[in-house]
């Protein structure tokens, strides 16, 4: 896979809330992808605020993804890093999943468990909906 070293905070679609920048992706928007590795009380609660400001949940909803200790523990501290092909074809033409990555302003892999070259540190939450 080939990476794309870059400051985070300038990549797109991110919002900003307690000092956190968040973004939602997957193709249901289900997985929240924070900036940085937050403490657990910042971090639950940006993506708390995040969820009812920018994706529309009604409150009892958010309060039904458990308290904050509870969604704590359900949050993946990863390092990610912009790549720029899928690692997989060598990077040729005619790749559908290249094609789908380099259509994107930026495309991360947030798999690694220890810091990576040119990566920056990820915190994630995969939502049930
Ligand atoms: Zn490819």
């Amino acid at each position: 896979m080939t990476t794309r070293t870059i400051d985070p905070q300038t990549l797109h679609g991110f919002v900003e809330y307690r000092g956190v920048r968040l973004t939602a992706m997957g193709d249901d928007g289900d997985v929240l992808l924070a900036i940085g590795h937050p403490a657990d009380q910042t971090a639950v609660k940006a993506m708390r605020t995040f969820l009812i400001a920018d994706c529309g949940w009604a409150r009892g909803d958010v309060a039904d993804l458990g308290t904050i200790a509870e969604v704590a523990q359900l949050l993946y501290r990863r390092w990610a890093a912009v790549v720029t092909d899928c690692g997989e074809c060598g990077g040729g033409e005619g790749c559908a999943m290249c094609a789908t990555i380099r259509s994107h302003d930026w495309w991360l892999d947030y798999s690694a468990t220890e810091p990576v070259e040119g990566g920056f540190p990820v915190t994630i939450l995969y939502l049930d909906c």
